[in-house]
């Protein structure tokens, strides 16, 4: 499948509601929208590193510059017949994982369209339906937090996650399983603490929690060995591991027992299978996270969630959790509590509205 052209977008999704984390509150979602044309298919993929370079060290914009400038340049013209060929072309570039993942969704998104598939299928799904769960940011009170933790007892979702961070910490997690003594609870930090807070994890032993995601630096692994090695709660990574080499010594250091994946922090669908498999056979489990994209990055979020050793339910929303109307259509909707099921549509059956692509767009690029 000869490659003929890429284009690249670099939009701003305004969200309802500002999301607040350990690394910063954002208003709106920056975001990468690729779409790639081979033969007579198009496919889209996104990848969102949001605004600043606070998740990683990745942003929106110089994920743009580099896609435009570096990385796209090098495909046009090329027919890829697999994810590894194309994340070969892509490899004399060091690093910029959320860049080259955006090419590569896209391109696996043109893939399965031109074999006339669901990508959930074509990548060895094992069912469309897939677990999911509720994902809480930083609040302006406890009062506040509660209430939104009710609501999603009355919606049904199997387990919520809450943002954790300096000051909304013990005595937050405290008054919440103090009326939620039995809910499934994990706490994410986004890597805002150090070794020298081994004291709280202790005692975070105390409220049962089903893992602790990113306590530690965003690139480390050696830290959070140790970490893990002095707490019984399970200690799950996200923004440490960026690529197979990561998850490689993540394992072998015994730095986690869970592994978040999400495609476009570790440079595509390509190596989220590849970590997928790689946990799969160490008997580490994963589930799937997201970076508040649109319906597009979701819905391959989504196929990668219908994978065997998914074992956990992952972070993708229904469009209207965090949109007024997702840029990309069809949203995403629940398909029962707790749950969400993927296409039965070519690909990853959605596409960006073109109307709100132009209205959310900062700057697009054409590369022939
Ligand atoms: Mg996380």
């Amino acid at each position: 499948m000869k490659i003929r052209s890429i284009k690249v977008y670099h939009v701003a999704m305004p969200l309802k509601n500002a999301w607040c984390t350990a690394y910063g509150e954002d208003d709106c979602i920056e975001s990468i929208l690729v779409c790639m044309t081979g033969g007579e298919n198009q496919g889209w993929g996104e990848s969102s590193p949001l605004r600043a370079p606070t998740y990683s060290s990745e942003w929106a914009r110089g994920v743009f510059i580099i896609v435009r400038d570096w990385l796209a340049p090098q495909l046009i013209g090329q027919d890829v017949t697999s994810g590894k060929q194309l994340q070969g072309l892509l490899s004399w570039v060091k690093g910029n994982y959320f860049a080259k993942g955006g090419l590569d969704l896209a391109w696996w998104d043109l893939y399965a369209r031109s074999q006339g598939k669901p990508l959930w299928k074509l990548v060895g799904g094992r069912t469309s339906a897939v677990d999911v769960g509720a994902d809480i940011g930083v609040m302006e009170s406890l009062d506040a937090l509660l209430v939104e933790i009710d609501k999603t007892q009355e919606a049904g979702f199997k387990r919520i996650k809450l943002k954790y961070r300096p000051g909304w910490d013990l005595n937050m997690l405290s008054a919440v399983r103090e009326k939620f003594p039995d809910v499934i609870i994990h706490v994410d930090c986004n890597g805002a603490y150090t070794l020298s807070d081994i004291s709280m994890f202790r005692h975070l032993d105390c409220y049962d929690l089903a893992m602790i995601e990113q306590p530690l630096a965003h690139d480390d692994l050696f830290d959070h060995a140790k970490l893990q090695q002095n707490i019984h709660t399970p200690v799950c990574l996200d923004e440490s591991i960026v690529s197979l080499e990561k998850a490689r010594k993540a394992i072998e250091l015994k730095a986690c027992r869970w592994v978040n994946i999400k495609p476009c922090r570790v440079g595509g669908l390509t190596n989220a299978l590849a970590i997928h498999d790689l946990c799969q056979d160490a008997g580490v489990p994963c589930w799937v996270g997201g970076m508040l994209e649109s319906a597009v990055g979701q819905a391959h979020n989504l196929a990668l969630a219908t994978l065997p050793n998914i074992r956990y339910p992952s972070d993708i929303f229904p469009s209207s959790r965090f949109y007024r109307h997702d840029l990309a259509e069809p949203e995403i909707v629940l398909s029962g509590p707790s749950q969400i099921t993927a296409t039965d549509e070519p690909g990853i059956g959605c596409e960006p509205h073109p109307e709100r692509l132009q209205r959310h767009l900062i700057e697009m690029a054409v590369i022939e």
